[in-house]
């Protein structure tokens, strides 16, 4: 029989439609003959759907943004030692059956922060990417930044802001950013797809410091200013070994961000011309330690899977990470498809590869 995968896809944060559109390209080239597809959407309020609708209208159609709707046959969550789901139609309910490996394609805070990962733990499901602690601790940039200072990567400096600091010790606050110094970025310390995120030019510029955290803290009560790093922004790919080994890095792309932007803020990502070179252009002793850091920073977080790592080449010269991506975004347009593509895996096989580790994964602790 075939081997029946769970895409789950849609979810709570305001990535939602970004991952739509990841599951709209994924679900249209997965390998057909070996796999047997069961889409499940997770709402926005929450709730967990049958997707039956047709996985084209998951796209960006004349910029508008696909979503999950409740109008699907709605599933009740298995909580233990079950990869059976049940379909609730009315007073009836009906098994689905189980899956054999599940594909999050979840991003953002409960999908790709640990939580939706502990659920699979509990249900003893072999799912594709990062377990429930390398989630969490890549999603959370505070913690994501300690970990890279603990390993001798190297970042930007950067001023954690919870939200209890902000409420109780906002002089002191506002004086350490203040001494980064020049242009700062102000980030909800657990997001992605810059959703949340301000450039301010001037950290001593207090009210529009204030601003900013204010902004960042309507999608997270936990805040993160980081100096900004002047130079050119490249991305790498990372996978996990099949065979065991070091993982496998990609070739690294160059993100060219549209004119008229400031910085790589939503718009710029998913509704302007943006464009990558890949491979980037880069001195070949640039690249090669890009990619020697993407595969220690996947290490260092503890990843499973795959992930996207993020950098700076610095105009100083200087190779920084910015961040790591466990579910990256995986539209075809997208760039971690796009750069596995240049380094002789297309998409097809990118999502089979995507399966084959989640197919190994044993439950459990590794
Ligand atoms: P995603 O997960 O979609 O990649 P994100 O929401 O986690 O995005 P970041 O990647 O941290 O956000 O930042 C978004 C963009 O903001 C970067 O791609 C870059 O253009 C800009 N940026 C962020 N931090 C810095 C920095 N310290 N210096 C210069 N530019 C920055
Ligand atoms: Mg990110
Ligand atoms: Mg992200
Ligand atoms: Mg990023």
């Amino acid at each position: 029989r075939k081997i029946r995968v769970a895409v789950i896809f849609g979810g709570r944060s305001p990535e939602h439609e970004i991952s739509c559109v990841t599951a709209g390209g994924v679900i249209s080239a997965i390998d057909t003959d070996r796999y047997e597809v069961v889409p499940i959407g997770i709402a926005r309020d929450g709730s967990w759907v049958l997707y039956s609708a047709d996985p084209g209208q998951l796209a960006i159609v004349d910029g508008r943004l696909p979503e999950v709707h409740t109008s699907g046959p709605e599933l009740a969550v298995p909580f233990s030692g079950a990869t059976d789901l049940i379909v609730l139609e009315g007073d009836s309910s009906r098994r689905l059956g189980g899956f054999d490996a599940v594909l999050p394609l979840l991003h953002g805070p409960l999908g790709e922060d640990g939580t939706i990962q502990g659920l699979f733990e509990m249900m003893d499901a072999r799912y594709a990417g990062a377990g429930v602690f390398a989630s969490a601790a890549s999603m959370d940039k505070v913690f994501m930044k300690a970990l890279f200072t603990g390993h001798g990567i190297p970042t930007g400096d950067y001023v954690a802001v919870p939200d209890r600091m902000w409420r109780g010790e906002r002089k002191r606050v506002l004086d350490d950013i203040a001494d980064l110094g020049g242009t700062v970025f102000v980030k909800p310390a657990r997001g992605g797809s810059s959703v949340g995120i301000s450039k301010v030019p001037d950290a001593s510029d207090t009210d529009a410091v204030t601003a900013a955290v204010e902004a960042a803290r309507r999608h997270d009560p936990k805040v993160i200013v980081e100096a900004a790093v002047p130079g050119r922004e490249v991305e790498c790919g990372v996978l996990e070994s099949l065979e065991g080994g070091a993982p496998d890095v990609s070739q690294p792309a160059e993100i060219h961000v549209a004119d008229g932007f400031d910085f790589y803020d939503f718009e710029a990502k998913y509704l302007s011309t943006s464009g990558l070179t890949i491979p980037a252009e880069l001195p070949v002793e640039v690249v090669a330690e890009i990619r020697r850091e993407a595969a220690r920073t996947f290490e260092a977080l503890g990843c499973e899977g795959l992930a996207r790592v993020d950098f700076f080449y610095g105009d100083d010269g200087r190779v920084y990470v910015n961040e790591i991506n466990t579910m990256p975004g995986f539209t075809p347009s997208s760039a971690f498809p796009q750069m596995w593509a240049e380094s002789g895996l297309d998409y097809t096989s990118l999502v089979d590869r995507m399966i084959q580790t989640a197919l190994r994964r044993a439950p459990g602790l590794r």
